[in-house]
C-alpha cells in the first residue's frame, strides 16, 4: 500500500482535452496522476486513499487566466490602496483561500495592488504556508500619467496611493520593470488602454512604442512574459507587434488584430473578462452605477462590441480563457465560474468548449502545457470531483457544495464524500 497515492474509482472523466466524457478510475501517486484506467484490476491494493467517485465527474482544476488576489472587493479603483497594508495582506491571504474553494487551483496573476504583495503571496503558498492556487505572481500595473492604475490625485513620487505604477518614459519603464524583476515576478502587466471608469476611455492608447519596447527589452532575458489591460485597436496591435503574448479585454479588436490573432493562435491568449463589463453594465447600481447612468450605457456598449469580437475570435479558433476581473465589490471572489457561463451564453461555446479553455488552455497560459490542464497519465495531479456533469450544465461549477473533492498537486484540500 502506498500511503502517498489516491485511487478515485468509479468517475465519470472529463479529461480536459475536449474529448466526450468515458468512465474510469484515477490513480494518483505522489502529485502525479499515475494512471488512467477503464478497469480498476489491482488499483485498489495500490492505492493509500480509495475515494468512491459514484459515477460523479472528475476533472482538471480550473484555471483563472485574470486573477488578482490583491483586489479587496472595493467600490471604486481609489478605494483598493486606501486599505492599510497590514489589512490588506490579511484579505489577500484569505482571497487565495477563497479562489481555491471555488476549483480554481491555478491562476495567472493579472497585477497586484502593491509592488511585491503576489510575489510574497505566491511564495506563501508554494512553501505551504497559506492555501491557494498554483499562481504566476505579477508586479503592479505599469501605467502612464492619469491612465488606468494611476490613482493618485496629485503628481509625486510617492507612489502608495496608486494600484499601479505610473511611469513617463522609458527610462522609468526600465526602472520599474527591473524593480519588479529583484520582487521575483512571473509576469509584468502594462496598460497599454484606458478604461471607461478612469480619465482616459477605453479607446485611447496612452502608452509609447518606446515604452512598451523598453518593457519587453528589460523582461525577456529573465524569460518573464506580458499581459496587458488593452481594449484599444491600437493597444492589441501594440501586444502584437511587441510580443505581449496575453492579451487581455480586446474588446475594440478590429480585422486586422483578428487577422494577425489568428496567423499566430499558437503565441496569443485573449482573455476578455466579460464578468467586468457585465456587471459593471448590469449589476453595480447598489454601488451608484445604475443600469441607466451614462457610465453603465459606455460599459454596455463595450460589452456588445467584446460579446462580437469574442464570437469572430472563437470562430478563428484563437485562444480565449477565462478570467473575470474579479475582486471589486460587485464581481466578488469565488464568483470566477460566472466566466464559463458567460462563455456558453454569449460567445457560444459548448459547454466542453469552455471546460477546455479553463483546463488544457489554463496549463498552456501557466506555461506548463505538457503537465498541467489534463487528466491524462503522467500530468500533475490537480483534480475536481464533480457531483453534476459540467458538460451537460456548466453552471454546477459555481456550485461549491457540487465540488465534493479538490485536489491539489496530489493533495487533497477537500474532500467532502
Ligand atoms: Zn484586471
Amino acid at each position: 500500500m502506498n500511503t502517498e497515492s489516491t485511487l478515485f474509482s468509479n468517475v465519470n472523466i472529463i479529461d480536459g482535452s475536449g474529448d466526450a466524457p468515458f468512465a474510469g478510475h484515477v490513480l494518483v501517486v505522489g502529485n502525479r496522476i499515475e494512471k488512467v484506467v477503464s478497469s480498476p484490476d489491482d488499483l485498489e491494493e495500490q492505492a493509500g486513499t480509495i475515494i468512491d467517485g459514484q459515477g460523479k465527474t472528475l476533472m482538471p482544476g480550473l484555471c483563472d487566466a485574470h486573477l488578482h488576489l490583491t483586489w479587496n472587493d472595493q467600490p471604486t479603483l481609489e478605494h483598493i490602496t486606501l486599505m492599510p497594508p497590514e489589512e490588506h495582506l490579511i484579505h489577500s491571504i484569505n482571497v487565495a483561500k477563497t479562489v481555491l474553494d471555488a476549483g480554481f487551483t491555478s491562476g495567472v496573476g493579472a497585477a497586484a495592488a502593491r509592488p511585491r504583495f503576489d510575489c510574497i503571496l505566491r511564495n506563501a503558498i508554494n512553501a505551504g504556508d497559506i492555501v491557494g492556487p498554483r499562481y504566476l505572481a505579477n508586479g503592479q500595473e505599469i501605467c502612464t500619467a492619469g491612465g488606468l492604475g494611476d490613482t493618485s490625485p496629485v503628481h509625486v513620487d510617492i507612489q502608495d496611493l496608486s494600484f499601479g505604477w505610473r511611469v513617463c518614459g522609458p527610462e522609468e519603464m526600465r526602472k520599474a520593470v527591473r524593480m519588479f524583476v529583484k520582487f521575483g515576478v512571473d509576469l509584468i502587466k502594462l496598460n497599454l488602454s484606458g478604461e471607461e471608469i478612469t480619465p482616459v476611455p477605453a479607446q485611447t492608447t496612452p502608452m509609447s512604442n518606446e515604452e512598451v519596447a523598453m518593457a519587453m527589452q528589460e523582461a525577456r532575458p529573465y524569460g518573464i512574459r506580458a499581459c496587458a489591460h488593452a481594449r484599444s485597436a491600437d493597444s492589441v496591435k501594440q501586444c502584437l507587434n511587441h510580443g505581449v503574448q496575453i492579451i487581455y479585454h480586446a474588446s475594440y479588436a478590429d480585422t486586422e488584430c483578428m487577422d494577425r490573432l489568428e496567423a499566430e493562435k499558437d503565441r496569443f491568449f485573449v482573455g476578455p473578462g466579460l464578468a467586468w463589463l457585465i456587471q459593471t453594465s448590469q449589476g453595480a447600481a447598489d454601488w451608484g452605477i445604475a443600469p441607466d447612468s451614462e457610465l453603465a450605457q459606455v460599459y454596455a456598449r463595450e460589452l456588445e462590441y467584446a460579446v462580437e469580437g469574442m464570437q469572430e475570435m472563437r470562430k478563428r479558433g484563437i485562444r480565449i480563457v477565462p478570467g473575470g476581473d474579479y475582486g471589486f465589490a460587485w464581481t466578488p471572489h469565488g464568483t470566477n465560474a460566472k466566466d464559463l457561463e458567460y462563455f456558453v451564453d454569449l460567445i457560444g461555446m459548448s459547454p466542453m468548449e469552455a471546460i477546455v479553455s479553463a483546463t488544457s488552455l489554463g496549463g498552456q497560459i501557466m506555461g506548463m502545457p505538457d503537465e498541467l490542464g489534463l487528466l491524462k497519465e503522467g500530468y500533475l495531479a490537480d483534480l475536481l470531483l464533480v457531483d453534476g456533469d459540467p458538460s451537460a450544465d456548466i453552471t454546477v461549477l459555481q456550485d461549491t457544495s457540487k465540488l465534493e473533492v479538490i485536489m491539489k498537486d496530489g493533495a487533497l484540500y477537500k474532500n467532502a464524500l
